[in-house]
């Protein structure tokens, strides 16, 4: 199978090593809390060069994951993205390497025996080592024709690949979901590594012979996977994922529901911090301890009608994206008591997978993944982004509406109009922000933060 030079991964190293640093750290949940609260000041102003490394662990273990209960769960979750990140470094493992797109399920190819690679978490690995990074990243990537209209993601996997960062591929798998940046960008990852790729037909609506279509495409990806692997599929290890899947959804679907209670026990950071972790490894036991985990924690505070932090006294409702080069959500919690209620990535909306037989799994596993976000919202018309949009205002008391845009998502912009009706109907204040998730230079992180003060300061928020 492929195999690089030295001198690859200088990037991932860099993250890799931050991130065994905080995994280590979360041993020691309390004194973890301790290192927090005393960085907490110097990180969540502004980036600047005494801070630019560790910034964003700060950020991240901010305020929602505070409690020295969730700064351990943390610390479970990083030991999957740890052996993501080793296994995609190991350059003597003879395994093939597979490229699996970030929006994909990837509980079949977890079922092989393989070594994994999402191009697009190369924008969150290089967010690690310094923001710097994901900003070479996407420069690399345009000066070699990469559009700047693209998903900064998309442009960051491009400039993986060009900087020695990415692992080559012997097989791509992608889809047609949820973007023209994603179906764009694979075919040109696919032109530069030459790697046969499959992509799934992902379907417009959501009805049996839509969900039959996709069924039938994910029997091919496995027809496909097994004749360039040359292996069989291991239903029993499908099996057991697909168990774990359950759960852990369970947990997260039971989490996001918590947040209709005011005050809210939890913000949706533990379920974006699990996006995250399922990427690097879809029903995994330590995706599903740590659901279980944060989910038991929440559900604590809930029963003893308590914030997670001590004054909430704004409920934000948050769409598209949240900002990965800069995360807001201890800025807002401190200085204004804000909260996310609800938002359109973490959200966990799906169904149970019946495991009984593989055709049952294949089946299910076709409802989840078009279930999943970024997938159920954007694959077909309007109503799926609004229809969810108007019950989570109906459900979450939210005091506000916040469309975090990113400059790539032109599928989100398309809907503005649509969203600010919405909103103007049910007298709840919204703000639009034109940002981009993981690229500073496209509007600052100062700039994102003045247009909150003045947006909660007008509408008599704060
Ligand atoms: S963040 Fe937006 S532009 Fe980027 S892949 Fe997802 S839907 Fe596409």
């Amino acid at each position: 199978m492929n195999k690089q030079s030295a001198e690859n991964f200088a990037i991932s190293r860099a993250a890799l090593r931050a991130s065994r640093f905080g995994g280590m750290l979360s041993r020691y949940p309390r004194a973890l809390g301790w290192v927090r609260r005393l960085m907490l000041p110097l990180a969540i102003q502004d980036e600047n060069s005494f801070n630019k490394h560790f910034r964003f662990f700060i950020l991240l273990a901010g305020c929602a994951m505070s409690d020295p209960k969730d700064l351990r769960a943390l610390g479970i979750l990083s030991r999957d993205l740890n052996a993501y990140m080793e296994n995609v470094m190991d350059e003597a493992s003879d395994k093939p390497m597979v490229w699996s797109e970030w929006n994909l399920s990837n509980e079949i190819l977890r079922a092989f025996d393989v070594r994994q690679y999402v191009p697009e978490t190369f924008a969150i690995v290089s967010q690690m080592a310094g923001s710097d990074a994901a900003v070479e990243m996407i420069e690399r990537a345009e000066d070699e024709g990469m559009a700047p209209e693209h998903c900064s993601a998309a442009k960051t996997a491009v400039g993986a690949l060009l900087s020695n960062e990415a692992p080559m591929p012997d097989v791509i798998i992608s889809s047609s979901h949820p973007c023209d940046s994603v179906a764009s960008s694979y075919q040109t990852l696919q032109y530069m590594t030459k790697a046969p790729m499959f992509v799934l037909d992902t379907p417009y609506w959501d009805d049996e012979k839509s969900f039959k279509h996709y069924e039938n495409n994910l029997w091919d990806l496995i027809t496909f996977l097994e004749k360039h692997l040359e292996q069989k599929l291991d239903w029993d290890k499908l099996r057991e994922i697909c168990e774990n899947v359950n759960q852990t959804n369970h947990y997260l679907q039971e989490l996001s529901e918590m947040s209709r209670a005011v005050p809210s026990p939890t913000s949706v950071e533990p379920l974006l911090l699990s996006w995250l972790g399922r990427m690097a490894a879809f029903g995994s036991p330590n995706g599903m301890e740590f659901a279980e985990l944060v989910h038991a924690n929440a559900r604590e505070r809930l029963r003893k009608k308590r914030s997670f932090i001590n004054n909430e006294k704004i409920r934000m409702i948050w769409y598209d994206v949240p900002l990965v080069f800069a995360p807001l959500f201890p800025w807002l919690e401190k200085k204004f008591g804000a909260v996310v209620v609800s938002d359109f990535m973490g959200r966990i909306q799906t169904v149970p997978i019946d495991t009984s037989s593989p055709e049952t799994m294949v089946r299910d596993l076709a409802k989840t993944h078009l279930y999943c976000t970024m997938v159920r919202h954007t694959r077909g018309p309007a109503e799926f982004y609004l229809e969810e949009f108007k019950k989570i205002i109906d459900e979450y008391s939210g005091d506000c509406f916040i469309f975090m845009g990113h400059q790539g998502c032109k599928g989100g912009w398309a809907l503005r109009k649509m969203f600010r009706d919405v909103c103007r109907e049910a007298g709840l204040p919204s703000l639009f922000v034109s940002s981009d998730i993981f690229d500073k230079r496209h509007v600052t992180e100062e700039e994102v933060k003045r247009q909150f003060e003045d947006f909660f300061r007008s509408n008599g928020l704060a």
